[in-house]
Formats: C-alpha cells, structure tokens, sequence
C-alpha cells in the first residue's frame, strides 16, 4: 500500500507554545510565584553535539543530536529519543518539559528530559544506525546515567537502538548497567507489561472518568483515533471491559462499525496487512474527520498532535475525550472543548502508563529482580487511578479543566520540591 500523508492542519501550533499557554494559566491559576516560574520554564540543561559516522559506502556523514534535560528536580531525568528529519531543539525543549510534568502528574521519582538526532533512519542501514546510536551514547556518555539521565525510546528508536545504548554506556563503565535505559528487549531487563502499558493506562484513565460522569461502561460507544501501540491496546483493554469500540483509524481511513468492531480481528488483520488497516472488512469505511465527531460516549485520540482543532472542535459530541496521543488537542481548541462541557482526561495524566512502567522496568534493573505481568499491570493501574484522582479532586478544588488541574498538580509537586531544596 502507498504511504498515506495525513491531511494538512491549518492552525497547527509549535508545540512549544502550546505546552508553554497551559503551564502559564496553571501557575497563575496555583498563585506561583514569578521567581519560581522562570525556574521551571527554563531548560536546566541543553547539550548539542555533532556526530560524524562512516557510512556503509565508505563517506563520512555528520549527523547532528541533542539533548535537553528540563528538570532534575524530581530526580534523574527521563525522556525518550527521536531520531527524524524534524528533530530540532526547540521541539526538544517542549517535549523536554512535558517530560517533567507527565512525571509529576503520576507521582514517579523523575525529571524531564527529551533527546533526537536529525536524521532519516528509513534511508540508513542497521550498521549505520548502530554506529550512529553508539556514537550519541558515547558523546553523551557523561548525561546519562541511572541516577542522572535515563533515555527510553521515542519516533524511529525502539528496543534495538536502547540495547546498543547500553551497551555503548556499558563499555564505558566497565560494567552492565542496564538501569541507563528503559524500553529494552525482555531478554536485556525489559518489563514485562511494557508494550500495552500506554493503552492500558488510557483505559484506567477512561474508566475512572466514566465512572464520574455516570457513563455506564457496558453501554459506552467508544471511537479511537489511531491503531498503532497506543490505540489498538486501549481498544482491546476497553472491549474487553465491555465497551463497545465503533469506529477505529490509522492513516489509510477511519473504520466504523454501530454494533462494534470485533478489536482482536482488527488487529490481526492490521498485523498481516503491514501495519494498516487498508481493506478491513468488519467495518464500513468513513472519512478520519467523520471519526472525531461521531456521536459517542467517548473519544480516544490516539494518533498524533492537533488533531482538535479550532476547526472542528465545535463539532465534536463525545462527552468525554482520553487522550492517548501526546498534544492532540490544540490548545487555543481548549476553550471550545471546555465550554461545550466536554470532560479531557489530559495527555499527561491518560498516557503516562508508559513512563510508569518504564519507571517499573527501571526499579526492577536496579533491585536486579523480576517482575510478573499480573504486579506490573496491579501497580500501574494503582498509579494510574491515584492521579486521576489527584487531578479530578484539583480541577473540583480550583474550578478548573482536568488539563489545567494536571498541569498544576505537577507545577505544584515540582515548585514544592524545588523550594525545599533550595538553591545558589
Ligand atoms: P504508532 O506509530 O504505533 O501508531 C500511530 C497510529 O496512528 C498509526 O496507526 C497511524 O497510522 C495512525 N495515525 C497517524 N496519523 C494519523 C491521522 N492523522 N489520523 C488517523 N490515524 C493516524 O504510535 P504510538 O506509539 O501508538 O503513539 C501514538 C501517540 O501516542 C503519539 O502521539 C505518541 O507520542 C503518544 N504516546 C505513545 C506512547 C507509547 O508508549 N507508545 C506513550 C505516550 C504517548
């Protein structure tokens, strides 16, 4: 199947910006002081090296990576690496940040910190990519660490390029230290749990907000916004708990079907058909906008950014949205979606089952042990529900949206914590 471009955004926004608005109304809306606020919007630190790798042809190519640590407050910062053309620091920054306050939101000892090299990985060689991962390892060796600075996968890395970050990090030391990263092979000290964790989490996430607006699980319609790792686990996890799922999509169209999708077919069928869901036949096709405003219970964007926008944010008639993508929701769409009275369960409370379990597989390297399935899935959820909680009891206590409610249980953790240690 041809590669399939998604439809231009007309207000796409920089999405530094867009982090930037809501952290702003967060913090006057905690009454955070001016000192405190220029602290905690600045980057603690950016670090940009060139990186020159011999090609398989032989040429010497010099690729250029970064990484920006938003905050050690918490503890040793935490935040994927993304190697893509688009990668540059300020989107580094911004995805830096929202590192810190996705940490904050579910209570997990960490700061944020983001990574990318610019490059094209569809167009090198496993050679050139290995070489390329353990050179940024290498130049960055003195970032990282299990108690300074932990990478994990983002866009175009996965397992493959984490165990050659550890072991690059691991020659250096002289040691195994498998702790320097997360998002490992099993075999390597990966978590079990791992894979579905981001959509087990938007399902805790949709559960528990169903359960405040008397949505009764068992007669809630459910349309989901992408079916890659994120939408297609919260898919299952929702079916599963007795949701129907009525419209599904990936960047080849939208698929709906009133009675619901039979979800494990759907993904078979994506799995023999590379990926997409091109021909699936247990739906009718519609268009991916047609997808965003039918009348369901529940909305699942689980695909990418500013997906909701001024555009069509007015049309939308979920009562709730869980958003599985990170930023998928425009922030000058925010207003629209809030005083239609539509409940968010924001990107940085319903997908940050991710970073738990990347934090689960991280304790478990360093207690040098093992966990079952069943305990990463029990503790997750338990993280999980703890933060709905904490953010929908703020949005009650300071007459806020659940977004602006995550946004100041984090700035609140994290200027708190700042305050006692103290500074120069
Ligand atoms: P993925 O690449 O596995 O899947 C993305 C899916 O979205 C694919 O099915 C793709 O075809 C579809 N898609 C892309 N653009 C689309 C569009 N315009 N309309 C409809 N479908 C579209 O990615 P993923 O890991 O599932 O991540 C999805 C989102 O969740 C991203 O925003 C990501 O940053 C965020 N996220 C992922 C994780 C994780 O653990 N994987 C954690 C936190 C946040």
């Amino acid at each position: 199947m041809a590669y399939i471009e998604p439809a231009p955004i007309k207000d796409r926004e920089n999405p530094f910006e867009s982090m930037m608005s809501r952290f702003k109304i967060a913090s006057q809306a905690l009454g955070l002081d001016d000192e405190v606020y220029n602290v905690l919007k600045s980057p603690a630190k950016q670090v940009a090296v060139s990186l020159p790798i011999t090609m398989d042809d032989g040429s010497i190519q010099v690729f250029e990576g970064f990484r920006v640590i938003h905050s050690n407050i918490l503890g040793p910062s935490k935040g994927g690496v993304r190697y893509d053309l688009s990668v540059n620091i300020d989107e580094v920054k911004a995805l830096a940040a929202w590192m810190t306050w996705k940490c904050a939101v579910v209570d997990i000892p960490y700061g944020g910190a983001k990574g990318g090299i610019k490059c094209n990985p569809r167009q090198m060689s496993s050679g050139e990519i290995e070489r390329l991962t353990r050179a940024y390892t290498v130049a960055l060796a003195e970032i990282f660490g299990p108690d300074r600075d932990i990478p994990a996968p983002d866009m175009g890395t996965g397992p493959r390029e984490m165990a050659w970050l550890m072991d690059a990090y691991s020659r250096i030391q002289g040691m195994t230290v498998n702790s320097v990263v997360t998002g490992k092979p099993l075999v390597l000290g990966g978590s079990l749990g791992r894979a579905e964790a981001t959509g087990r989490g938007v399902m805790v996430s949709a559960l528990a907000a169903m359960e405040k607006l008397k949505i009764n699980p068992y007669q809630a319609s459910i349309a989901v916004q992408g079916f890659g790792n994120v939408g297609s686990y919260a898919s299952l996890l929702l079916e599963e708990r007795g949701s129907r799922i009525i419209a599904i999509s990936d960047l080849s169209g939208a698929y709906y079907n009133e009675e619901g999708i039979d979800i494990e077919k759907a993904i078979a069928y994506r799995d023999q058909n590379n990926g997409h869901l091109e021909g699936f036949e247990g739906a009718e096709k519609i268009s991916g906008e047609e997808l965003l405003t039918l009348s369901v219970d529940v909305l699942v964007p689980a695909a990418t950014e500013d997906v909701i926008t001024t555009e069509n944010a007015d049309k939308i008639k979920a009562r709730l949205i869980v958003e599985g993508a990170n930023g998928p929701t425009a922030a000058n769409a925010d207003a629209i979606i809030n005083e239609k009275g539509i409940v968010v369960a924001p990107d940085i409370l319903a997908n940050a089952g991710g970073v738990t379990v990347s934090y689960f597989e991280w304790v478990q390297n360093r207690l040098g042990y093992k966990w079952t399935a069943e305990r990463v899935n029990r503790r997750s959820d338990r993280i999980m529900k703890d933060a709905f909680d904490r953010v929908y009891e703020t949005s009650i206590e300071y007459k806020v949206s659940m977004r602006i409610a995550a946004y100041i249980v984090a700035i609140d953790k994290v200027s708190k914590t700042y305050k006692f240690r103290g500074g120069f």
